[in-house]
């Protein structure tokens, strides 16, 4: 739910940011368990082709943050860091980061960019101040370039589920742009040497949040996470059943260190878990190998794998889409192949 406040405070500083020559982005650093998520990663590498300066942000409980800061102000490309603490950004919802986000945009550093991982969190938190400071936010962007000299920035990004790709410019009269950055697309930015300068910024209080944070469910697993992962083994209806899917699919990911992902329709019958769906609606991921096991090649689906390096597909149907995209297919039942590859890899 957004508030309304009114905006005429911060139009007058649209207009410092109209002076700003160079580009200077702020990155929004997403973390868990003590360390920066590699999407944000990812985003800090995206920001870096903006070719200026770039600050980091991290927001986070005061345990969380003074964990972090030495992480990040190692970071290869940052050039100072912003950190916020407080009890409420333990769970980062976006009703209690967007006014503190708003705050410091809105005062101190003429920031040109606001760039974030194309995350769950920041996908909500980003076009949220975007639009209260009435700037534009392109979204899930692949590729970035600034042309300092005429102060405009053009993005791709894929639309109709990855089958067109759109080339969008922001142009000079626009002097904050925000973006969200998908992270395949993009390196993780690595450790540096040097160390930046860490600024403490004060928390917005949000006196009455709208939203509140219950409880979060985690999934544990010891496997590769899907997002990150460089080999990844899916399961598609053909699985059956949920036995079936993790009895078929888990001995070979077990071998290839690979994690396990999902066609929708898997998902939606309950053989995995919703956190294993890859495509439009799942997860996009580009890992080195991926495998379609029983998986027809739905458009939905391919929209989040067909950038793999090397896909290998399974299925029984010799029409099946997916082999259109296969490097390598096999036209046989899952259920003898399988088996058969992880006695093959087991003897090696
Ligand atoms: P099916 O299409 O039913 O294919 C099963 C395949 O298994 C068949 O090709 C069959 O030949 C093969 N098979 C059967 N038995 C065997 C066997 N023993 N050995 C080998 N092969 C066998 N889908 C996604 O995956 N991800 C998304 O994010 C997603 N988002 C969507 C968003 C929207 C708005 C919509 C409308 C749809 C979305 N879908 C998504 C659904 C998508 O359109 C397909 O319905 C889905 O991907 C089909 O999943 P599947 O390939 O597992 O099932």
């Amino acid at each position: 739910m957004l508030r309304t406040r009114p905006l005429v405070c911060l139009r007058p500083l649209f207009r410092t940011y109209a002076t700003a020559a160079n580009p200077h982005a702020l990155v929004f650093l997403e973390h868990r368990d003590g360390a920066i998520d590699s999407a944000s990663l990812s985003a800090l590498s995206a920001a870096q082709k903006l070719g200026g300066e770039i600050t980091g942000l991290i927001v986070g409980s005061s345990d969380e943050v003074k964990q972090l800061i030495p992480i990040a102000q190692k970071l290869q490309g940052l050039t100072a860091l912003l950190h916020s603490s407080s009890p409420q950004y333990a769970t980062p919802l976006p009703e209690l980061v967007s006014p503190l986000l708003e705050k410091i945009l809105s005062e101190g550093t003429p920031f040109t960019h606001v760039v974030s991982a194309h995350s769950s969190s920041a996908k909500s938190i980003l076009p949220r101040v975007a639009a209260r400071l009435d700037v534009p936010a392109v979204s899930d962007i692949t590729s970035v370039e600034h042309d300092t000299s005429s102060n405009s920035t053009t993005f791709t990004r894929p639309i109709y589920a990855g089958n067109a790709i759109a080339t969008v410019r922001a142009p000079s009269s626009v002097h904050l742009k925000f973006f969200t950055v998908r992270s395949t697309a993009f390196k993780a930015a690595p450790a540096g040497s040097s160390e930046v300068e860490a600024k403490a910024i004060d928390p917005v209080q949000v006196a009455d949040p709208p939203t509140e944070h219950i409880k979060t469910e985690l999934t544990k697993s010891d496997r590769p996470e899907l997002g990150a992962a460089s080999r990844v083994v899916s399961g598609g209806r053909a699985l059956k059943n949920a036995e079936t899917f993790n009895s078929t699919l888990e001995p070979l990911a077990d071998i290839l260190g690979a994690a396990i992902g999902a066609s929708r329709a898997a998902v939606d019958a309950g053989y995995a878990d919703n956190s294993l769906q890859v495509g439009q609606t799942g997860k996009v991921v580009a890992p080195e190998l991926y495998m379609a096991l029983g998986i027809s090649g739905a458009i939905q689906h391919l929209a989040g794998m067909k950038d793999s390096k090397l896909i290998v597909a399974v299925n029984k149907d010799p029409d099946a889409p997916i082999f259109q995209i296969a490097d390598v297919g096999l036209v046989a039942d899952l259920y003898e192949v399988v088996p058969e590859l992880v006695k093959k890899l087991n003897s090696q």
